[in-house]
């Protein structure tokens, strides 16, 4: 059967991952998240910089140094910078406040979507992000574009927050993803934005399950 590429865009904590993850067991495809190469870039600038605000001249001249890679492991899809596991660290308050800034920027664009395209290149994709279906692989089969109301959103992120141990409060959550949606839909450089061939699905108030079973539908009728 042929392969495909499928592009699941949308705003924070929509469950994209969650759903990607699954379509791609299912299909045994590869999974690639696009978010975790973003955090893993702001994780590494942070790093830098121990006074913890990114300088953006030092980041970009040091991109080419920043080696990410995924191992999928019982504890799920794990993020590696230059070999060492940054799964957990990536998703701390402190990246979640400047991923977005550092995602704005051109340069950081450019060195990570050239990645992405490359780990496209044989198709049997599913690939999660903001710009996937618009910038990515504006060519992917199966487009999908992710909505749900912002505080159904955090409440989803604040739980999962809770589960891995970082005592936010839900305002601070709920905070982050409106400030993220704001930012993410008004950068110059590869805004977040429905591609006109994306099908949107308002997943407020769907299981992941059904969420799973009207992407399903489409990608079948696309395999044939
Ligand atoms: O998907 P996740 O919420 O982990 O992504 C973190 C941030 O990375 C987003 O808020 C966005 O700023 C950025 N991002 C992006 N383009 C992508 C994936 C993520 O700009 N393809």
């Amino acid at each position: 059967m042929n392969k495909i590429i499928i592009a699941i865009d949308g705003y924070a904590a929509t469950g994209k991952s969650t759903i990607a993850k699954r379509i791609a067991k299912k299909l045994n495809y590869i999974y690639i998240d696009t978010g975790a190469m973003y955090r893993a870039v702001s994780y590494f600038g942070l790093q830098q910089s121990p006074e913890g605000k990114i300088n953006f001249t030092k980041l970009i001249a040091s991109l080419p140094e920043i080696k990410i890679h995924f191992e999928n492991s019982e504890k799920g899809l794990q993020t590696f910078i230059n070999g060492e596991n940054r799964s957990l660290q990536i998703r701390e308050s402190r990246v979640n406040e400047v991923v977005s800034v550092v995602a704005s920027v051109r340069e950081i664009r450019e060195f990570l979507v050239e990645q992405q395209r490359i780990m496209g290149n044989e198709k049997g994709i599913v690939m999660d992000g903001r710009d996937i279906g618009t910038v990515v692989f504006p060519e992917a089969e199966c487009k999908f574009f992710l909505t749900a109301a912002p505080e159904i959103r955090a409440q989803r992120r604040h739980k999962e927050q809770l589960e891995a141990g970082n005592n936010e409060s839900f305002e601070a959550v709920l905070a982050n993803v409106k400030s993220r949606d704001h930012q993410d839909s008004t950068r110059v450089t590869s805004p977040l934005t429905k591609a006109s061939d994306a099908i949107e699905v308002e997943v407020s108030h769907l299981t992941i399950e059904e969420v799973l079973q009207k992407l399903q539908y489409h990608i079948d009728k696309k395999l044939g």
